[in-house]
C-alpha cells in the first residue's frame, strides 16, 4: 500500500492539526473576568481579530505544507517501491539461504530507508536488513528487576488507549504502559470545528486581499508621515536663531556671569568656513573643577540648542581656575541644517507638531510568523 493519499485527506489532516492547536491554546488561555463592559467588549474584539489573523496565517501556510507532505509521501513511496532487497542472506542457525517475506518503511541514521525481513523455512530466528545492506539488530528489552532477557509482552486496546503489559518469566515482575492517543473527531464535530477555526479557500483569498490593502494603507501613511516630517524639518531649521558674533558674546557673558564666572573675555574670532571663537573665564567658586565643567557644558548646550552656534567637541577645558571654552558659529544654511540633524538625533531638538505617543496607540497583533500593526 502506498503512502500517497488523495489531496482531500491531507487537507483534513492539516485542518485537524490546526483545530487541535487552537483548542489547546484555548484550553491554556484564561478567560478574562471584568465588570467593565467596555473593557470586556474591547478584549473580545481583540481576541476575535487575533484569531482571524492566526486563521489567515495558517491558511497561507496550508498549500505549501500540504505540498511538502505529499512530496515526502511520494518520495517514500518511490523509495519503498524501488529499494533493492539485499540478496544472499543466510540463516545463522542452519545456514540455509533466507527468503525475504516483508518490507516496511524505516529510518536508518536519520535517513528514510526500507527494512526487509527474512525468514528461515525451518522457523529459525529471522533477520532484517536495510536496503543499504546493514543488518537491523533488535535490542532485547531487559527486566528492570532481575536484568534478564525474559520479558513477555502483551498489548491491549481500550478505546483510544493502548496498554502494553510486560511480564518477566524469570522473577514475575510486571510493568504496564498506557499510551493515550488523541481522540479523532467525528465527521460532524470536524466540520463544525473546521468552520470555526479554518478559513475556506474563498475566505483565505479575502484574507490575502485584506493584507495587501493594509500594506497599501501603511505605505500611504508612511508617505504622509514623510511629507509631514520634511515640513516639520523646514520649520525647525527656519526657527533656528541666527546670532551674530557680538550678540553671541553678549549672551555668553551673561550666561557665564550667572554661573559664577568672572573676567570673561574672548580671543579675536577666526573666520573660516565657520566662525571660531574662544572664551576665557575665571571660576569665582572653589567647587570641584570637573563638576563645574560638567554643569557649564550642560548649560551652554541648552542655551545654544536653538541657535546657529555650537560648543566644540571637548570644547571646555580648565587649568588653575581658568576655563577655556571654544565655539563654532555657522552662517551657511547647509551647516545649520547639519547642526539641526545632529541635535535631532541626540534629542537636543524635537520636530515641531509631532504629538508624542501617536505611534504607541496603534494596536500590535502577533499573527503567525510576523506581527501586524493595525493603524
Ligand atoms: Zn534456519
Ligand atoms: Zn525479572
Amino acid at each position: 500500500m502506498g503512502r500517497l493519499k488523495e489531496p482531500s485527506e491531507y487537507e483534513r489532516q492539516y485542518d485537524t492539526f490546526i483545530i487541535k492547536r487552537f483548542l489547546d491554546r484555548k484550553k491554556a488561555s484564561t478567560e478574562s473576568v471584568s465588570d467593565d463592559e467596555k473593557e470586556k467588549a474591547l478584549r473580545d474584539f481583540t481576541r476575535e481579530l487575533m484569531l482571524y489573523f492566526d486563521k489567515g496565517e495558517e491558511w497561507k501556510a496550508k498549500r505549501s505544507t500540504i505540498e511538502k507532505w505529499m512530496d515526502r509521501d511520494r518520495r517514500l513511496d518511490e523509495l519503498y517501491n524501488n529499494a533493492q532487497a539485499p540478496v544472499g542472506i543466510y540463516c545463522t542457525t542452519c545456514g540455509d539461504e533466507l527468503e525475504m517475506n516483508l518490507k516496511t518503511p524505516a529510518e536508518k541514521d536519520g535517513k528514510d530507508d526500507v527494512l526487509f525481513f527474512y525468514r528461515c523455512s525451518k522457523k529459525h530466528r529471522g533477520r532484517a536488513f536495510y536496503s543499504v545492506g546493514a543488518e537491523y539488530i533488535s535490542k532485547p528489552s531487559l527486566c528492570v528487576e532481575c536484568g534478564e532477557d525474559t520479558l513477555v509482552s502483551e498489548s491491549g486496546r481500550d478505546n483510544d488507549a493502548l496498554t502494553i503489559i510486560d511480564t518477566c518469566t524469570a522473577c514475575g515482575h510486571v510493568d504496564s504502559f498506557t499510551f493515550d492517543s488523541d481522540p479523532e473527531f467525528t465527521d460532524e464535530e470536524f466540520e463544525s470545528l473546521r468552520a470555526k477555526y479554518c478559513l475556506s479557500d474563498e475566505e483565505g483569498e479575502q484574507y490575502l486581499d485584506m493584507l495587501s490593502s493594509m500594506e497599501d494603507m501603511k505605505k500611504l501613511q508612511e508617505q504622509i508621515q514623510d511629507r509631514e516630517d520634511t515640513q516639520a524639518m523646514y520649520a525647525l531649521i527656519e526657527s533656528i536663531q541666527r546670532i551674530s558674533v557680538p550678540q553671541f558674546k553678549e549672551s555668553m557673558v551673561k550666561l557665564m556671569e550667572d554661573a559664577a564666572f568672572s573676567n570673561i573675555h574672548f580671543d579675536d574670532p577666526v573666520m573660516k568656513g565657520d566662525v571660531q571663537l574662544k572664551l576665557y573665564a575665571d571660576d569665582s567658586t572653589t567647587a570641584n573643577a570637573y563638576d563645574r565643567e560638567k554643569s557649564i557644558t550642560k548649560l551652554i548646550r541648552k542655551e545654544l540648542a536653538h541657535t546657529n552656534w555650537k560648543l566644540m567637541n571637548d570644547g571646555v577645558s580648565f587649568r588653575m581656575g581658568v576655563f577655556t571654552i571654544r565655539f563654532r558659529g555657522f552662517d551657511n544654511e547647509d551647516d545649520v541644517k547639519k547642526l539641526v540633524e545632529i541635535r535631532l538625533k541626540r534629542g537636543e531638538l524635537e520636530l515641531p507638531g509631532l504629538s508624542a505617543g501617536a505611534e504607541a496607540s496603534n494596536v500590535t497583533l502577533a499573527a503567525g510568523d510576523g506581527s501586524i500593526v493595525i493603524p
